[in-house]
């Protein structure tokens, strides 16, 4: 049984994407940075339902968690052969009121943490000449958004590592790819009052907000024997918003 990461899967998109990956017979790496029972809860359901799943704790930002992560996996699960990059945070504010540590702490989480683990994983993979790295991005690292600068230059920069490690990591049988989430029901949006979610479902081409499981069935196929074909791409599940 091949090993699936997932990092940042106690909630959201994560978690909905370590269920779908489970249902397609990736044992799971159920990461999470804080909300431990939430992930012990979901890697002990994916096992009642006949899956695999192990949960672990890391800070995907911090180097020495990354590698104890991957010992971790690598003792009970053997080497991840699927990477998908989806812990984030994000922030919404004006630009000038952006402090450099903010600044630094979403650089360090959403940017850094995906180079760590995909500098982590990557030697396995390349051994054995085949791999799947999914980034999780946003449709504001393709477009922009007010008040959230720093977090749109952040999934802009994972667009850019996509698309190049594509190219580097191709050779050597290992598919790349992003998805770029449009409005998406999780915590990350809990801020949303009814009003705005009301006006970012309208402003929807198809009229609706996106749940984890859009997302997810993304991340299943781009890691599924399905997608051998595709690399260096982003795919916007976005209902339309950003096209
Ligand atoms: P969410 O509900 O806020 O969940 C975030 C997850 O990331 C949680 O599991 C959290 O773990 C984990 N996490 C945060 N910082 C971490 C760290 N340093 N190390 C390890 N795990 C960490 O978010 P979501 O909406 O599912 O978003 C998932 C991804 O999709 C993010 O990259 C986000 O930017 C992207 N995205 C979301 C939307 C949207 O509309 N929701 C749209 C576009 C893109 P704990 O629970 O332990 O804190």
């Amino acid at each position: 049984m091949k090993t699936a990461l997932i990092t940042g899967a106690s909630r959201g998109i994560g978690a909905a994407a370590a269920c779908a990956l489970a249902r397609d017979g990736w044992a799971v790496v159920v990461n999470y940075r804080s909300s431990r029972e939430k992930a012990e809860a979901l890697a002990a359901q994916i096992r009642q339902q006949g899956g695999v799943a192990l949960a672990v704790c890391a800070d995907i930002g911090d180097p020495d968690q990354v590698e104890s992560l991957f010992e971790t996996v690598e003792s009970q699960l053997g080497t991840v052969g699927a990477l998908v990059n989806n812990a984030g945070i994000a922030q919404q504010k004006l630009f000038t009121d952006i402090t450099p540590t903010e600044w630094d702490e979403l650089f360090r989480v959403d940017v850094k943490g995906v180079f760590l683990c995909c500098r982590r994983a990557l030697p396995a993979m390349i051994r054995r000449q085949e791999g799947w790295i999914v980034n999780i991005s946003s449709m504001w690292g393709q477009v922009g958004a007010s008040c959230e600068v720093h977090y749109s230059a952040a999934k802009a920069a994972v667009i850019g590592l996509t698309k190049a490690l594509a190219k580097e990591t191709g050779p050597s049988g290992i598919r790349v790819n992003c998805i770029a989430p449009g409005v998406i029901q999780t915590e990350m949006n809990g801020h949303l009052s009814p009003e705005m979610l009301d006006a970012l479902r309208e402003e929807t081409p198809l009229e609706m907000l996106g749940t984890p499981q859009d997302v997810a069935e993304a991340v299943r196929f781009l890691c599924s024997p399905e997608a051998r074909f595709i690399t260096g791409q982003v795919l916007g599940v976005n209902g339309g918003m950003v096209i």
